[in-house]
């Protein structure tokens, strides 16, 4: 059996409304083991101090944190100390300051440290006024929080923060992309005693730091009530990570997977990739990892993934604006190590999909190519026992990324393919290199085929009440496929109803009384089952 880590999660509290105890219940309640009493943010001193008195059950970080280190304090070091050495008197648990102004005096270190090490027996001495006997006695949380960056001397920060010896080292940076994350998480396998080191990166790019510190066993991560009470940028809510990562099934054997891609916050995949696992009982966390976009960003991170099995990473879905650099990664590697790819992600030279083998190569694929054939066959084979092949031509909208993975995917079908694209060069690029007819923009509305596959954005939201081409044309189409995703709940656009999941063209293609369509979501669902199947050898399908 795994380790169970420890790593607690700590709500911080940023404001004395709604009252702080009612806050701390709500924590309490929603699994937090911790709670921060951010007084330089809350403001109200009688607030903390009535709170403080109530010797709340749940244990407190004290943290009056100056603006330098990302706090709102601008008063001077004697006023901070001082009332640190007052509300320490209530044993909160921890009091947490900046390593900068620790080292700045030899008084100031032991004002502190009288504090922090303020022992239960005092405060069980005075269990007959009221203090709670439980308590343990405060600790020491000694910081450093760079909030420009993340540092690349990481190693010697941590052992300058270990070397003060506090009860607990905290080192908190802003993470340009996932691969200042990654060096952290890094950085925190190392050490032996990690039950002791907080090591978080802020900003959207430091979320995996925050979901995998229970992983590494780090000693907390924090998360906030409501997606609004962020005491620092990045912040997950409690309930995303009980609910969004699972966090009470991390342990330090869960494999990691995410998405590469600039930007992935809005992807679907960690939350479609998440229930997966949990529905099928796999012992994973899938998590956005925000990767800056030049092809050197996507080296840089690729090659701390590679060389670092000690994250777990076992497998990466790759998007835009990466797929293209990831299959030249992978050719630039492959010199040295075992790679395979699929024929597909060869023919559309883009890979969607990265999955760690046993030997430390990799195995990459394409599969919104083979997802696109999977939707075609799930929307036309019942109709039709002949399955798509019946499709003898295509028109693909678009000359991007996802039209190449569906015109390889058609081309592997045998389907004559026309293309047609805003821009022409991109179009007859793309016909050259599959031998293939480009017909000009707009001369798109001419082009008679059995299935039209919209792989433009048009119609993405919030330009919903696009289209790439008149209703008026569609008419002639067996089947029409949309690449873009709409809601999953109907709607009115200004000029149609549609349908969940239905884009307008989508909508244009039903009235038309086209049978056959294929939504972007259905599309989007066929490539991440795809790749379940390859990380996971599941068809998640089978498992009802
Ligand atoms: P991409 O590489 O950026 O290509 C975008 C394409 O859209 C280009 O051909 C571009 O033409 C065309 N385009 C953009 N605006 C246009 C306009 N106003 N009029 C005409 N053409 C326009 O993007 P991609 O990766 O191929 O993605 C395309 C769409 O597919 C996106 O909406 C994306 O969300 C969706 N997608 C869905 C899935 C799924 O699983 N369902 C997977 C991947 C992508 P130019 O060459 O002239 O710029």
């Amino acid at each position: 059996m795994p380790a169970a880590p420890s790593t607690r999660i700590c709500v911080p509290i940023i404001a004395a409304d709604p009252p702080i105890a009612d806050q701390a219940a709500a924590a309490l309640a929603a699994g937090a083991d911790l709670i921060e009493l951010r007084v330089d943010r809350i403001g109200d001193l009688a607030a903390v101090e009535d709170f403080l008195a109530t010797k709340p059950a749940i244990p407190i970080i004290l943290t009056i944190r100056t603006r330098d280190e990302g706090g709102d304090w601008d008063g001077d070091d004697a006023d901070r100390i001082a009332l640190i050495e007052h509300l320490g008197l209530q044993n909160p648990g921890y009091i947490d300051l900046e390593l900068a102004t620790w080292r700045r005096s030899p008084n100031l270190r032991q004002k502190v440290l009288l504090v922090a090490q303020r022992h239960r027996a005092e405060s069980s001495a005075t269990t007959a006024d009221g203090m709670n006997s439980d308590r343990p006695r405060n600790q020491l949380i000694l910081s450093e929080h760079n909030l420009r960056g993340t540092p690349t001397d990481l190693a010697s920060r941590f052992a300058a923060l270990a070397a003060e010896s506090p009860s607990i080292a905290k080192i908190v940076t802003t993470a340009r992309d996932a691969a200042d994350g990654l060096r952290l998480l890094i950085e925190l396998a190392r050490h032996p005693d990690r039950d002791r080191f907080i090591a978080l990166a802020m900003g959207e790019a430091g979320i995996a730091t925050r979901v995998l510190a229970r992983k590494f066993g780090a000693f907390l991560t924090f998360a906030t009530l409501a997606p609004d009470a962020q005491s620092a940028p990045g912040q997950p809510s409690i309930a995303e990570l009980h609910e969004r990562y699972r966090w009470n099934s991390i342990d330090t054997d869960t494999a990691v997977y995410g998405i590469a891609g600039f930007p992935v916050s809005h992807s679907r995949s960690p939350d479609w990739h998440n229930r997966a696992m949990a529905h099928a009982g796999v012992n994973g966390v899938y998590v956005p990892l925000p990767v800056a976009p030049t092809y050197d960003d996507f080296a840089a991170f690729m090659s701390l993934v590679d060389a670092h099995a000690e994250l777990g990473i076992r497998g990466l879905s790759i998007t835009i604006p990466h797929k293209e650099h990831a299959f030249r990664w992978l050719a630039d590697r492959a010199k040295g190590a075992a790679i395979t790819i699929s024929p597909l992600a060869t023919r559309c030279r883009a890979v969607n999909t990265l999955a760690r083998c046993a030997d430390g190569g990799w195995f990459a694929d394409n599969t919104d190519a083979t997802g696109f054939l999977a939707a075609l066959d799930a929307a036309t084979a019942p109709a039709t026992p002949d399955g798509p092949d019946r499709f003898g031509s295509a028109l693909i909208l678009g000359a991007g990324g996802v039209a190449r993975a569906v015109i390889a995917a058609l081309r592997d079908r045998g389907i004559a393919i026309t293309i047609a694209n805003r821009t022409a060069q991109r179009a007859a690029a793309l016909a050259a290199e599959f031998s293939l007819t480009a017909v000009p923009w707009a001369q798109r509305e001419t082009v008679r085929a059995d299935l039209l596959v919209n792989c433009t954005s048009v119609g993405m939201s919030p330009n919903d009440d696009e289209t790439p081409i008149p209703a008026a044309s569609l008419r002639k189409f067996a089947a029409v496929a949309d690449t873009v995703y709409a809601p999953a709940i109907p709607r009115r656009l200004a000029s149609i109803e549609c349908l969940a999941n239905e884009t307008r063209v989508l909508a244009e293609a039903r009235t038309a009384g086209i049978a056959t369509r294929i939504t972007g979501d259905a599309l989007f669902e066929a490539q991440a089952a795809a790749q379940f199947r390859i990380w996971h050898n599941i068809d998640i399908a089978t498992l009802g």
